[in-house]
């Protein structure tokens, strides 16, 4: 039911539901790398340069780091962003002939990229199996019940064990669409949510005003969903 409905309010497959802007592979593992503390309308704004300058994963490997720190700066943290992403394009053109690879394994040895960013790539750019878990996908993932876990590796185990292979990359997406307008961090806005008929945690989440002198305990689920 909760997938049917997320589906309804957020259709299309994972490259439609992905929000960083990419025409290929790289790209999106580019972008990705950036959207790191950062939202993926401020990568939106800085990637169309970026991949001017360094098209393929020999060009940015060649970068210089001050002018790629420069061209990355407005995305936050970008000396450690520069230095991911220069890691990485070196390994792609050392190890694996300037292409990106299309293994789990493969992606999580390249600098900068964990097991999140390589399931955005796995299941955006080269439609395999993978359950990208951010804050917002652990957040809605509890609130709705579908996980007790605060380990995003513990949590991606939970949404595989629900749907079939080729369904987890377009669930991560809607938990993320979802995390972001509405069932956001600090006040979910449950009278909004699709969900809000079958949500375990919508009545805890959102509860009434409180009356002047009162301090409403929160609940479990509640407190389970608080971002840490
Ligand atoms: S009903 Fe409320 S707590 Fe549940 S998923 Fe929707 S917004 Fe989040």
């Amino acid at each position: 039911m909760v997938v049917e409905r997320l589906a309804e309010r957020y259709p299309g497959d994972a490259d439609e539901l992905c929000a960083l802007r990419h025409r290929n592979p790289f790209e999106l593992l580019v972008a990705t790398i950036l959207s790191a503390q950062c939202t993926d309308e401020r990568v939106n704004l800085v990637t169309p340069e970026l991949f001017r300058r360094f098209p393929t994963a020999a060009e940015l490997a060649a970068a210089q780091a001050a002018e790629l720190e420069e061209l990355i700066r407005p995305t936050g943290f970008f000396r450690t962003k520069s230095a991911s992403l220069l890691g990485m394009a070196r390994a792609l053109v050392e190890e694996h002939g300037g292409e990106v690879p299309k293994e789990l394994d493969a992606l999580v040895r390249l600098p900068g990229v964990g097991r999140k960013t390589a399931n955005v790539v796995l299941s955006v750019a080269f439609g395999k199996p993978g359950l990208p878990v951010d804050t917002h996908v652990g957040r809605v993932a509890r609130r709705l019940g579908l996980s007790a876990e605060e380990d995003p590796d513990k949590v991606e185990r939970d949404l595989c064990e629900l749907l079939p292979p080729e369904e987890w990359g377009t669930l991560s997406l809607r938990l993320i669409l979802l995390g972001r307008e509405v069932c956001v961090a600090r006040r979910p806005r449950c009278g909004e949510c699709p969900l809000a008929d079958i949500c375990p945690s919508a009545s805890v989440a959102a509860p009434p005003p409180a009356r002047r002198g009162t301090t409403p305990r929160p609940g479990p689920r509640a407190r389970a969903g608080r971002q840490r």
